[in-house]
């Protein structure tokens, strides 16, 4: 089963891509595999999946030693700082920094074990109240003091988009995303290169690609629903 969702996820993209004059290799996929056994994330590896997202430290970690070294890991959920250690030097971008102390810590641990962190700047562009992340007129300010940090490399921005069942209703938080990637680009601001816009999840990644995201976070169209835990 998950290597069908996989293949009607990865035809869906090659359709968006194409209705938007844009490249299927443009679109990074990323499978969130949260609260799935590793079973399953054995059979996306199988089918080709080389990235994969998490939404806890915990998790992540258990999981990470017992799947391929090649796989590349997407921390996408809140971080604590006092976790920041147990993940830096392990996951090859972290989607979900929303303050200049959480960046911090992941310049000090950076710098502690002689590496480089890939990060994005977690924005609420809907601004919704249970969501965490950065509005969208703090973030050109925070992205230029963190950029300054040693051992981090700010690569783009992420936004999780309220949930709707109408994915029409989402794309102005990503066209709003979009451009605010583009007017911090054009500040020129040392070691930043918005090269990167994660947004968009299983029920709005087709508008999110039309609106220009370079990443898609998807659960639920290639591992089925979760269970709630
Ligand atoms: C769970 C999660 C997703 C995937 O959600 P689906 O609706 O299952 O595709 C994407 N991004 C983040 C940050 C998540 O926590």
């Amino acid at each position: 089963m998950i290597r069908e969702n996989l293949n009607t996820v990865q035809e869906a993209i090659k359709k968006s891509c194409g209705a938007a004059g844009r490249q299927p290799g443009d679109v990074t996929l990323v499978a969130v595999s949260k609260t799935k056994p590793l079973s399953d994330l054995r059979e996306a590896y199988e089918a080709g999946v080389r990235d994969f997202g998490e939404n806890k430290v915990q998790e992540l970690t258990d999981k990470i030693p017992e799947l391929p070294s090649d796989i590349r890991w997407h921390m996408i959920g809140h971080l604590q700082r006092n976790k920041v250690k147990y993940i830096v030097g392990k996951v090859s971008m972290i989607h979900s920094v929303d303050s200049l102390r959480l960046a911090e810590e992941i310049s000090r641990e950076a710098v502690r074990k002689d590496t480089a962190v890939d990060i994005l700047i977690e924005v609420n562009v809907a601004a919704e109240e249970s969501k965490y992340g950065i509005t969208p007129a703090e973030a050109p300010d925070l992205v230029e003091k963190i950029a300054a940090l040693p051992g981090i490399k700010v690569c783009g921005l992420m936004t999780i988009a309220p949930y709707t069942e109408n994915p029409e209703e989402n794309r102005p938080f990503f066209r709003k995303l979009k451009q605010l990637s583009v007017d911090i680009q054009e500040k020129n601001i040392d070691n930043v290169n918005m090269s990167v816009l994660s947004m968009g999840m299983t029920g709005d990644y087709s508008v999110a690609i039309e609106e220009g995201a370079t990443c898609v976070r998807v659960g639920t169209g290639i591992f089925g629903e979760r269970q709630l835990h």
